[in-house]
């Protein structure tokens, strides 16, 4: 397998992974979206509400303000924690949040037991209140995985696509026609041809291939390479969420031998 990094940021990390199956690529993918345990708001207990929302839209809204924690291992799932679920330190971290209008309720707002963690984003909005209006909420968030429930879904825009080859026929003459329509720049003339310049953009809209000849250009995909992008909720940063689904996936694969093992 061959790995090359294409864009790093903060929340989105693009790669070439090269000599692997879609499978393989896909499960990278789902294991970002679904496997990754991150923290979320799971409960709350509402003291006060004389804002223009519904408590359920208020706790809805809570639930998808991603969490960030500068030790998210020091939390347990609830289910492995040796309190045995029920919620203790070890699985549990409590909020409180007050407010009075008038102001705008922000997710920095969201005061955590811990000062390690906290919104990831400071301006994710709840609620308006008015003059007078008033939101008292304690609650506690918990650490699971975005197949239980999609706020705790730690990868949100998570794809792969197949590298592309594209191929221009020696009858070329350099007219430019599939430079013009081409939406993202891929194609060049160079002295009195087409040429491919970055076929990693390429969204194999076939727009070149309509603007000229039949079959003078072909754009075809290589079946054992992949770009991947994935993209974080906020909750841990793209690389780390790339690097803890492998890590998940290691883990089954590794327990799977160890089974077969037993077998032997
Ligand atoms: S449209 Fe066809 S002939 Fe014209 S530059 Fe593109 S590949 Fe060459
Ligand atoms: S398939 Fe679309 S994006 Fe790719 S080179 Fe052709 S026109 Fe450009
Ligand atoms: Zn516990």
């Amino acid at each position: 397998m061959k790995f090359e990094l294409l864009q790093l940021e903060e929340g989105r990390i693009r790669f070439l992974l090269s000599g692997v199956t879609a499978a393989f690529a896909n499960g990278i993918r789902r294991a970002c979206m679904s496997e990754v345990p991150v923290l979320a708001i799971d409960e709350i207990s509402l003291y006060d509400n004389t804002s223009v929302l519904f408590d359920e839209q208020i706790g809805l809204r809570l639930g998808e303000v991603p969490i960030q924690a500068e030790d998210l291992d020091q939390y347990s799932m609830p289910e492995d924690c040796q309190c045995g679920g029920v919620g203790c330190p070890g699985c549990r971290v409590d909020f409180m949040l007050s407010a009075e209008g008038p102001c705008m309720v922000y997710s920095k707002d969201i005061q955590f037991t811990d000062p390690t963690v906290k919104s990831t984003f400071d301006k994710i909005p709840i609620v308006v209140l008015s003059e007078g209006e008033k939101l008292v909420i304690e609650g506690y968030a918990t650490k699971h995985v975005g197949k239980e429930h999609s706020k705790w879904q730690a990868g949100t825009l998570c794809g792969y696509k197949n590298q592309l080859r594209i191929d221009i026929a020696d009858s070329c003459n350099g007219c430019g026609m599939c430079v013009e329509v081409c939406p993202r720049n891929i194609l060049a003339v160079e002295g009195s041809r087409a040429k491919a310049t970055n076929t990693l953009e390429c969204s194999q809209c076939k727009l070149c291939i309509d603007a000229c000849e039949p079959g003078a250009i072909k754009v075809t995909p290589i079946l054992d390479s992949f770009v991947v992008s994935i993209e974080s909720s906020g909750c841990l940063p793209a690389k780390d969420l790339v690097a803890m689904a492998s890590e998940e996936i290691k883990k089954r694969a590794e327990d799977l031998d160890a089974k077969l093992a037993e077998l032997a």
